[in-house]
């Protein structure tokens, strides 16, 4: 391609933010059969090709069609590797957090973390969050805008090449947790997650292994329940106490305690799956003996299992992880209580990339915070 040619095409609309449904509209409007629509996902996606030259299965004709009326832009890695600082705990399976770049500029993090037996993704649905959770860097941003789907998945090979650079295997399990709330941008989670599960892809991830986490918006989980997507869910509950709950995640006044029960125990119903329960302890704020005693309650009637994490200490904010010992105390109570707990030891905290630690850099041009 010449400049001109780039030129051009930077001013061609991007044929990734058409979903399936439109690509096979595009194809039947261009007069080619069914199955070329097929193909050309394949091509996008399957085979993640970055022009239209390429999609040999097309005919000279066809592609230069294509060429001429769109562009494929891709999202970005702008930061990762030795010129993004490693976890400081020396070991070598180090948390990575990559910054990318969407093609309108716009930047969202993700996070690869790996362990023993898992490498995994976690991914940002949105630019910036709405929900404005008071523990969260992510909230305190602000909300720019939803991700396409292709934007999702870029994330996604972006952290599988990492992932087989740094440590020489791929992901074997994808969060959608990152930056934003998946549910607030559900067609185009829902989207991403069927090219990411497609058979015979360069990628692909059985459904089992993506798991969405949500702060538990209620018209979100009726719809994954009656999806029929095999995927895993995980809700922030970080309180069990509606009051102290609005105080940390003031969407929490919308989709009260128990409307949210009751949405999990449908989900249950539905899907024969538990829910994990997410709760961050916080030092003094929701690691009591009470706090304990209404999460066993909580949780005691739905089908779950609670993952109880560290808070990550943010510059500026005025929460602090709790106490080994309260964590302890915490923990007895809930296992008293016969329900099924781990403890989560949070990784990446030493370079923001651990839970509610997500926030870009100030200008769209990853510089550095003002
Ligand atoms: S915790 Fe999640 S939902 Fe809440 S502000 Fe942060 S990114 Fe948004």
């Amino acid at each position: 391609m010449t400049s001109t040619d780039h030129q051009e095409a930077a001013l061609l609309p991007n044929i990734k933010e058409l979903n399936r449904k439109q690509l096979a509209d595009l194809m039947a409007d261009l007069g080619e059969p069914k199955f070329r629509a097929g193909q050309l996902h394949r091509w996008l996606y399957g085979m993640q090709a970055q022009d239209f030259e390429s999609m040999s299965s097309f005919s000279l004709g066809l592609r230069s069609k294509l060429a001429s009326v769109w562009a494929i832009r891709s999202a970005t890695v702008v930061r990762a590797d030795s010129e993004m600082p490693v976890s400081a705990d020396g070991n070598p399976s180090t948390t990575a957090k990559l910054l990318i770049k969407l093609p309108d500029g716009e930047l969202v993090e993700s996070v690869l973390i790996p362990s023993e037996e898992r490498m995994t993704a976690c991914i940002s649905p949105q630019a910036g969050c709405p929900l404005q959770c008071s523990f969260c860097a992510t909230g305190h941003m602000g909300f720019r805008r939803n991700l396409f789907a292709f934007e999702m998945t870029d994330q996604v090979y972006a952290l599988n090449e990492e992932a087989q650079n740094r440590y020489g295997r791929g992901l074997t399990n994808i969060v959608f947790m990152g930056m934003g709330e998946p549910l607030l941008n559900m067609d185009n989670v829902i989207e991403a997650i069927g090219t990411m599960t497609e058979q015979n892809y360069r990628f692909c991830i059985g459904a089992k292994r993506i798991s969405i986490s949500t702060v538990g918006l209620i018209p979100g989980i009726v719809r994954i329940a009656e999806s029929g997507l095999r995927t895993k869910l995980a809700i922030s509950i970080h309180s069990a106490d509606q009051q102290k709950r609005e105080k940390l995640m003031p969407v929490a006044r919308q989709y009260p305690l128990d409307e949210l029960g009751r949405a999990i125990a449908f989900y249950n119903e539905k899907t024969g799956q538990p829910v994990t329960l997410v709760y961050m302890l916080l030092a003094g704020i929701n690691d009591t003996a009470d706090d304990a005693r209404k999460l066993a309650r909580f949780a005691k009637r739905v089908f779950c299992k609670i993952n109880l994490i560290d808070y990550n200490p943010i510059v500026n904010f005025k929460f602090k992880p709790a106490y080994s010992d309260t964590r302890n105390a915490f923990v007895s109570q809930l296992l008293d209580a016969g329900l099924h707990v781990t403890v989560r030891k949070s990784q990446g905290a030493a370079i923001n990339a651990a839970c509610g630690q997500l926030a870009t850099l100030s200008g769209n041009d990853g510089s550095k915070p003002q």
